[in-house]
């Protein structure tokens, strides 16, 4: 069981939803983690149980690096909108940062998602040894 953190930003939202809900039953067999408006579009339209942080602009991004830097996520999968500045960009790029400082696998984008996730499904869990 895997602790996972799930967020998008708002033009991507969509796509999130859309990819917990073809993932659905994947998902469900780990612990799962998203920011706050992301945890609350996905748990309306799946039946997914999410554990949530605050929205990214209030904290949230931050929230779920607190968890990565005490060595408590496995995977983060962080639908970015790259064409719309975010008032919280620091908060991103420092979540991504730690991402790479801890080995965490990150997607940022539907394609890597899907590979990260079948990769789960497979076994392929060796990078929690790389710490
Ligand atoms: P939200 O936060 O899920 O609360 O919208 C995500 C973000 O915008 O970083």
């Amino acid at each position: 069981m895997m602790n996972i953190a799930l967020i998008a930003h708002d033009q991507k939202k969509e796509k999130l939803v859309e990819f917990t809900i073809a993932y659905e039953e994947i998902l469900r067999k780990h612990t799962l983690f998203a920011t706050g408006t992301t945890g609350k579009r996905i748990m309306n339209a799946t039946t997914l149980q999410i554990h949530r942080f605050q929205s990214g602009p209030l904290g949230g991004d931050q929230q779920i690096g607190a968890k990565i830097a005490n060595n408590e996520m496995d995977m983060v999968v962080f639908f970015r909108d790259p064409l719309t500045a975010q008032p919280h960009e620091p908060d991103v790029s420092a979540l991504m940062r730690l991402c790479d400082v801890y080995h965490v696998p990150l997607a940022t984008n539907m394609g890597t998602a899907e590979i990260l996730l079948k990769g789960l499904q497979a076994g392929f869990v060796d990078w929690r040894k790389h710490h």
